[in-house]
């Protein structure tokens, strides 16, 4: 159980804006809270019928955190240097409400005065429907996730028949509803719709909409994870660049995860996120938060530290300032630099949260 100082002596912060440093000199930049556990999609190597069939138990709506919880959690962490929020699950977009979190995390504001950037990741479900009150709600922009556009493909990864168009009209939405510039994540699954990267480039090329392709991770246990299922970036930047020639474009923003790459005929750009093959632990400064508000300082951990108990037994903004500060101050994970130098065996004995329940 997570104890707290009244006082966070000990931890280190960059000198000019007081960002909070962990023991590899990262600040916490970026939080991403999974507001739900629940998903109206089952895709297969995320949250597998098999696992999250009709009896699973998800978790009750009293051990969610509340939305001043989340509110109270967001406020303390950009105090310490967060400056982004993504809204993630599940699908964020399930939880009731929604809307009411995004207003309290647009009105807080940095020790500088500014407003946060709040993100939202989505399967693009309901986006048809909501685009426009969540931008009125204060939401900055969204991410959708989509597979494929080859509807029977996609149906069979959602494993609940929900058509591709549907989410492509959500993609139109959200853009339409000036929640751009809306980024599109494509997992890409060696044998499952790898023969989808160049159908999907052509078809976000020459549009507003960024395409990403993210190497599928070992995330959980429940996905039956094998390194000959992944797609190295490289070989997806060379397949494409085969077709519509590439030049690597450079960073924007510090830790940025994605790799950017430019079409040499001015159609815009992709990224690739490398978590696999080219590992940016190094820069990464992410925390997490998931549902029933654990945080976690690695995707890959296998525990997280209750701040929930805390909120619940009455510490002040003080007291979780305070144990943030200890559990930033004392972060050293690595999981995807070291994953290499793991055995199978090793690996897989390693226990980890599935990413339902810490958000992806
Ligand atoms: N429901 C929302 C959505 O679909 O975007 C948010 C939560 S979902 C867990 C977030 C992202 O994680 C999705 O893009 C999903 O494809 C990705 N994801 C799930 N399992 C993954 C894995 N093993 N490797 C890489 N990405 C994964």
């Amino acid at each position: 159980m997570l104890t707290a100082d009244d006082h966070d002596s000990g931890a280190r912060r960059l000198p000019s804006t007081g960002t909070l440093l962990d023991r590899r000199e990262r600040p916490m930049r970026d939080l991403r809270i999974s507001v739900t556990d629940r998903c109206n999609f089952r895709c297969v190597y995320c949250m597998p019928k098999s696992v999250f069939g009709r009896d699973y138990a998800f978790l009750d709506r009293n051990e969610l955190l509340s939305f001043e919880e989340i509110e109270r959690i967001c406020r303390v962490a950009a105090d310490h240097g967060v400056r982004k929020v993504r809204l993630t699950g599940g699908e964020p977009l399930l939880r009731r409400g929604i809307e009411d979190l995004i207003s309290r995390l647009a009105a807080l504001r940095t020790p500088e005065g500014a407003p946060l950037e709040i993100a939202l990741t989505t399967n693009g479900s309901a986006l048809t429907t909501k685009a426009a009150s969540l931008k009125a709600a204060g939401l900055t922009r969204v991410t959708v996730s989509l597979d494929s556009l080859d509807d029977e493909l996609f149906q069979s990864i959602n494993d609940v028949r929900f058509p591709v168009s549907r989410v492509l009209a959500g993609i139109d939405a959200a853009h339409d509803a000036g929640l751009g510039p809306v980024k599109i994540n494509m997992v890409v699954k060696r044998g499952v719709n790898d023969g989808e990267i160049l159908e999907m480039a052509t078809h976000f090329k020459d549009t507003p909409f960024t395409l990403r392709f993210i190497e599928y991770m070992d995330v959980g246990t429940t996905n039956g994870w094998s390194l000959e299922e992944v797609v190295p970036s490289a070989e997806i930047i060379e397949r494409i660049d085969a077709v519509f020639p590439l030049e690597q474009a450079t960073a924007t923003v510090p830790g940025e995860v994605a790799k950017r790459w430019r079409y040499r005929d001015g159609g815009g750009e992709i990224g690739v996120i490398s978590s696999v093959t080219n590992a940016f632990c190094g820069t990464c400064n992410r925390a997490r938060i998931s549902t029933e508000g654990k945080l976690f300082t690695c995707l890959f951990a296998d525990e997280g530290h209750d701040l929930r108990a805390l909120l619940r037994g009455g510490a002040d903004d003080v007291q979780l300032a305070a144990a943030m500060a200890s559990i930033w101050g004392a972060r050293d994970d690595r999981y995807s630099e070291i994953r290499a130098s793991l055995t199978p065996e090793l690996r897989a004995a390693r226990s980890r949260i599935e990413m339902s329940y810490i958000g992806g």
